[in-house]
């Protein structure tokens, strides 16, 4: 093996607690770094935890882990472009995935519907509702109790998140993790981002019914930033907002809800987010309800870490 550096000890409960939980959000990301800052007397300075982790601890990180079969990565959420996410995703899954094998064969069943009606629906969400009738339909024995806590915790495992009027969509660690199950299942049901090529199952459409472009909001919002930056001065374009194929002005309500988010990312992936440079750590402005949720598990990552920690500065 030709690993050249070793992984110090925070490194390797980084991977512990990835192992662990399998994702985690932005101010996750961050509490958990902090914990460990402040555990392991680290030099991270405060505001740049992400860009230390993405461009210092992943690389080598992820060296380590790669030959397990495993890897951890970024993502940035298809429905709500600020959100971005750090997954641990098993490369070595061939078809689908029973998600980590905590699961049972019955929550796997559950997802694996779940996925079907989403990305089979023009509007690739579904009601939680309809998923449970599709489980009955299919002689699956549960009880909506039951249904209601295998879906709590794809909610709070970041398989799921909310979508508008009650719907949940497919979370970008879904769509990361089940990428060629999805690719070779439901090939005429998905698309490819336009900017990034990327597989996506929700994004943005051009306003012009006969061209296909399809943009992950995140790709369009740093396209038509860097657009809107270019063109600010001129006012002779015909087009403010053209399509990057058939140049047709894209949808004025799609660019304005994108272009008035303040965080743009560079990046989509870990690929290349290795270089990327979050000037800001904002908390995101969540969907979440499930929010309280997420934080549960997070705390108790904090609870272990200050075992044996005497500091006691409370981020949540
Ligand atoms: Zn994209
Ligand atoms: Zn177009």
């Amino acid at each position: 093996m030709s690993i050249s550096t070793a992984l110090e000890d925070y490194h390797k409960q980084l991977i512990q607690y990835f192992l662990r939980d399998g994702a985690y959000n932005e101010k996750e990301m961050i509490d958990l770094l902090n914990a460990l800052r402040d555990r392991y007397k680290l030099k991270i300075t405060i505001k740049d935890e992400i860009r230390t982790f993405t461009n210092v601890f992943l690389p080598l990180i992820n060296k380590h882990i790669n030959q397990y079969g495993i890897e951890i990565k970024q993502v940035t959420s298809e429905e709500y472009e600020n959100n971005i996410y750090f997954v641990c995703i098993q490369n070595f899954k061939p078809q689908f995935v029973k998600m980590d094998c905590s699961y049972t064969e019955k929550e796997a069943a559950v997802f694996e519907k779940l996925l079907e009606l989403v990305i089979t629906n023009d509007d690739k969400c579904v009601a939680p509702r309809e998923v449970f009738e599709g489980i009955l339909a299919n002689d699956l024995k549960m009880t909506q109790k039951e249904f209601g806590e295998i879906m709590a915790r794809f909610h709070r495992d970041k398989w799921i998140e909310s979508g508008s009027d009650n719907t949940v969509i497919l979370h970008a660690r879904a769509i990361l993790e089940m990428q060629s199950f999805i690719m070779d299942t439901y090939r005429d049901f998905i698309y490819n981002c336009q900017i990034c090529t990327r597989l996506l199952i929700r994004g943005l459409i051009c306003s012009n019914s006969s061209c296909d472009v399809h943009i992950h909001r995140s790709c369009a919002a740093r396209y038509f930033h860097r657009l809107s930056n270019s063109t600010s001065n001129s006012t002779t374009k015909k087009t403010a907002y053209p399509c990057p194929v058939c140049k047709q002005e894209w949808n004025k309500d799609d660019v304005v809800s994108i272009l008035k988010t303040n965080n743009v990312h560079d990046e989509n992936d870990t690929e290349r987010s290795t270089g990327t440079i979050h000037k800001k750590q904002r908390t995101s402005k969540t969907n979440d309800h499930n929010n309280s949720i997420n934080n549960r598990s997070i705390r108790s990552t904090h609870r272990q870490i200050r075992n044996e920690s005497d500091d006691d500065d409370d981020d949540n």
